[in-house]
């Protein structure tokens, strides 16, 4: 049995009341691991311990290029560990292996990327500015926010906390990470690399809890300058509304129900293939699946029945097993909220066409057949709401204007793609789309330095590219007066 720690000012220490959290292999139910389950005295100490390295330490004062080469031990420290640390986070999560190496991958990356970018923005210094008046000299700086408390969900446990903790780092902040309680074993792995790089103590703390346990008690704390959410919708309310209290600045990444529009020009095949990564990957527990896919009309019925024999051929399994290309949901909850919303849709009209239960020979673990649904009314849940699971609703349009019109009828924002043969089609669409991230003849594949983040109801700010930066810093305007001249508001000769 696996044990793991909290990391608190330089320290791998149990939790203040002892308690400690399960971790299940999501593919057999079986317990594997035990973590140390913080409270609030716990997260009272990490950040204490922040708010010391932060306002006294080293960390915010070193030279950006210290800090990047701290951050390039760790990117190198994520490749010599990227087998073991891919079947670590395989197991806790389910996700099929291939993709637990590519999200160490992309990690490590993440760590290079931000270590070049913090040598980068210091190196472009201050910028003056000309307000237009000689008197004045006057300067802009960038500054770390401060203490940021990152908070991050299961999905992709250490990628996620990757797009916090690397530029947050980088921009001379210190952190206290919150992983999701479901998968947090890749963080406290983390911790460790950040250790033995020689962070100062402080810098980074990991407090491993439940939500309302350790994830409320850091939104709330007053030691926080910066909240750095990604979640559901529900509890990134929570966090605002909590950062709100002190008016502290936030970024939230939310969820979304992000749509995929397939022209009738599209090459079927391709179409297909992209139509199921962007739903089906990861278990379809990806905050931007493109989950609402619009088929034009001539191509619909083709459509839906390459994709019934794509869906059913998808090989589903343990994700360490050979071969396996969907792994188990993460969790019996997720696992029972997602059957549940199969079930709602049934009864609310949506056609069945596939999938919409549990795997046949898998009677343990929390697998699920992908599923997909047709001809979904647009005022039903499966077709608003976010699932987080694999499940696709497909429904045909007939002109450009009404794709355009049902993509963008949702209270989310976060992606979309198009598929099309016609470029300046899908051009037009792509800026028609009200969505943080669109794709063209494509869906999900994210680059680090592009900006991710959602608009309307899928979130605030941007992670990733050089805003995923910038998020971690404050502007500071140094405004100079010329001490040989007079500004003679009040002029000295009617003063008696
Ligand atoms: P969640 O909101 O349940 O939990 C996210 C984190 O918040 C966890 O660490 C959890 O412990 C913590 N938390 C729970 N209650 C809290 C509270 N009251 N105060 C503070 N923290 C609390 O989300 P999840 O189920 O872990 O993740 C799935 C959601 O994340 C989906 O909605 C998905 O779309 C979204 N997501 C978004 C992105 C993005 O980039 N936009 C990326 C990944 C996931």
């Amino acid at each position: 049995m696996l044990e793991r720690l909290l990391y608190i000012d330089g320290a791998f220490v149990p939790a203040a009341r002892g308690g400690t959290l399960d971790v299940q292999d999501p593919a057999c139910e079986e317990v594997f691991a035990r973590a140390a389950a913080a409270t609030a005295a716990d997260v009272d100490a990490a950040v204490a311990a922040a708010r010391r390295a932060f306002d006294h330490g080293p960390w915010p004062r070193l030279r950006a290029a210290e800090r990047a080469a701290l951050l390039r031990q760790v990117a190198a420290a994520l490749r010599a560990e990227q087998e073991q640390l891919a079947r670590l986070e395989q197991r806790d999560n389910g996700k099929p292996l291939k993709e637990a190496r590519g999200d160490v991958a992309d990690a490590a990356f993440c760590f290079d990327y931000y270590a070049d970018m913090a040598e980068q923005i210091e190196a472009e210094g201050e910028a003056a500015v000309d307000v237009g008046d000689a008197r004045f000299d006057c300067r802009i700086r960038r500054e770390p926010v401060g203490v940021v408390g990152a908070i991050t969900p299961w999905n992709f446990p250490l990628l996620m906390a990757a797009w916090k903790v690397a530029p947050a780092l980088a921009a001379g902040c210190c952190v206290v990470l919150k992983p999701s309680e479901l998968c947090l074993l890749s963080c406290t792995e983390l911790a460790r690399y950040l250790h033995e790089a020689g962070l100062p103590a402080g810098a980074f703390n990991l407090v491993t809890g439940l939500g309302t346990e350790a994830g409320a008690p850091l939104a709330e704390h007053p030691g926080v300058d910066k909240l750095a959410f990604t979640g559901s919708l529900a509890t990134g309310a929570k966090v605002m509304a909590a950062a709100a209290r002190e008016s502290r600045n936030v970024s939230l990444e939310l969820g979304g129900k992000s749509p995929l529009i397939i022209f009738a020009d599209s090459d079927l095949d391709k179409a297909v293939q992209w139509l199921q990564f962007g739903v089906f990957w990861n278990q379809g527990q990806v905050c931007s699946a493109t989950s609402r896919v619009l088929v034009q009309r001539p191509l619909y019925a083709a459509l839906l029945a390459r994709l019934k024999a794509a869906a059913e051929a998808i090989r589903i399994g343990p994700g360490d097993a050979e071969g396996v290309q969907m792994g188990p949901l993460v969790s019996a909850a997720q696992h029972a909220k997602v059957l549940e919303a199969i079930v709602r849709a049934r009864d609310g009209g949506a056609r069945l066409v596939s999938g919409g239960g549990r795997p046949a020979g898998l009677e343990r673990g929390h697998f699920l057949q992908p599923t997909v649904f047709a001809d979904v009314p647009t005022d039903s849940l499966i077709w608003r709401e976010e699932v987080f699971g694999p499940v696709v609703c497909v429904n045909p349009f007939d002109s450009e204007a009404e794709a355009i019109a049902l993509a963008n009828d949702s209270r989310y924002g976060l992606a979309g793609a198009v598929m099309s043969a016609d470029a300046a089609r899908c051009e037009r669409v792509a800026r028609a789309l009200r969505a943080g991230v669109v794709w063209i003849n494509c869906s999900q594949p994210t680059f680090t330095q592009l900006p991710w983040g959602g608009m309307k109801a899928s979130g605030i700010g941007r992670e990733l590219g050089r805003s995923g930066y910038e998020a971690f810093l404050e502007l500071k305007q140094i405004t100079r007066f010329d001490e040989r001249e007079d500004w003679n508001w009040y002029p000295a000769d009617t003063v008696p």
